[in-house]
């Protein structure tokens, strides 16, 4: 199959058309798609501060390549968690990472924070690792005046949370699924770049241009329903174009009906005194009591 140009096609797009891109013109319909994206979200602007949380995979590798390729203003951070094996190979693809794109990293030891790892986490790793990992990125974007934080989330990763939590009629989180979460009290504003990009492109975008990164998963990760969530979406996709983007771009047009009264005020950690919603937040609760 043969991209418009001529030559050999490198990927195949599914929707709204499909069509065979050689590596050149996919590379460029990527970039211009997500470019669009940023500016109808208004997500981020190029005078902001960004900080790139990434993790050795290839979505946040290549939001921090694209976000540098397209002027705006990045560091990464890269937390290192202390999972065995995991760790240090996500470590080493991360390092290479900032060497191709020549961007400060900024690397976080989980064990000079808190004096542990998360194999020495009691209860459920998988979530107290996600725990951490928002609390270290925001913390560190907070105490070095940064603008905004963008993470590597794509349109599956929101899709699959999505019906998740109507599947468990989750109101208040039903709320949340945004491209852009705005600042408040010491939170900073969270971008998600590639919110309306499906995984597949992101995928591709990373191999035409070699980005380093580690397909290693963690050995604890639980994220099995959502995982499933993804495979029937995409089963449905196949059957139906577009209907992904259906419930994406009707999420968007009706999520006002989620926007309920939190029934709780945020105030300072009594431990850390970063922003919480009860008296101790949820990373000192785990880590420091
Ligand atoms: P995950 O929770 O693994 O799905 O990751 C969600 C986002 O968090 C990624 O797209 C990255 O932007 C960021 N992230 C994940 N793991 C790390 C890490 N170890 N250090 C820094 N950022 C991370
Ligand atoms: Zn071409
Ligand atoms: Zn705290």
């Amino acid at each position: 199959m043969k991209c418009f140009c001529g030559k050999e096609g490198f990927i195949k797009i599914r929707y709204p058309k499909t069509k065979y891109l050689c590596k050149e013109h996919f590379i460029e319909f990527f970039e211009k798609k997500v470019k669009k994206s940023i500016e109808k979200f208004k997500m981020l602007d190029k005078d902001e501060k960004i900080l790139v949380p990434i993790s050795g995979g290839k979505d946040s590798h290549a939001a921090a390549y694209i976000l540098d390729k397209l002027g705006y203003n990045i560091e990464l951070f890269h937390i290192n968690l202390g999972i065995k094996g995991f760790s240090e190979e996500s470590l080493k693809k991360v390092k290479e990472l900032a060497e191709f794109i020549d961007k400060p990293l900024h690397i976080i030891n989980l064990k000079d924070v808190v004096g542990k790892t998360i194999e020495d986490a009691k209860g459920k790793k998988c979530s107290i690792c996600g725990i951490t990992k928002r609390y270290l990125m925001n913390k560190f974007g907070y105490d070095n005046g940064f603008d905004a934080i963008v993470t590597g989330h794509n349109m599956d990763d929101e899709l699959s949370f999505m019906l998740n939590n109507i599947l468990n009629w989750s109101i208040r989180y039903l709320a949340k699924h945004l491209p852009v979460l705005p600042a408040h009290d010491k939170f900073l504003k969270k971008v998600k770049i590639f919110y309306e990009i499906e995984e597949y492109l992101i995928l591709g975008y990373a191999n035409a241009l070699n980005l380093p990164y580690t397909t290693a998963k963690c050995k604890f990760a639980e994220k099995a329903i959502t995982i499933k969530h993804r495979e029937y979406l995409n089963k449905l996709e196949k059957e139906k174009p577009g209907i992904k983007y259906q419930f994406l771009y009707g999420y968007l047009k009706n999520r006002h009906l989620f926007d309920v009264e939190e029934d709780f005020k945020f105030r300072e950690c009594q431990i850390c005194g970063m922003t919480s919603a009860g008296r101790i937040c949820s990373f000192c609760r785990v880590w420091r009591r």
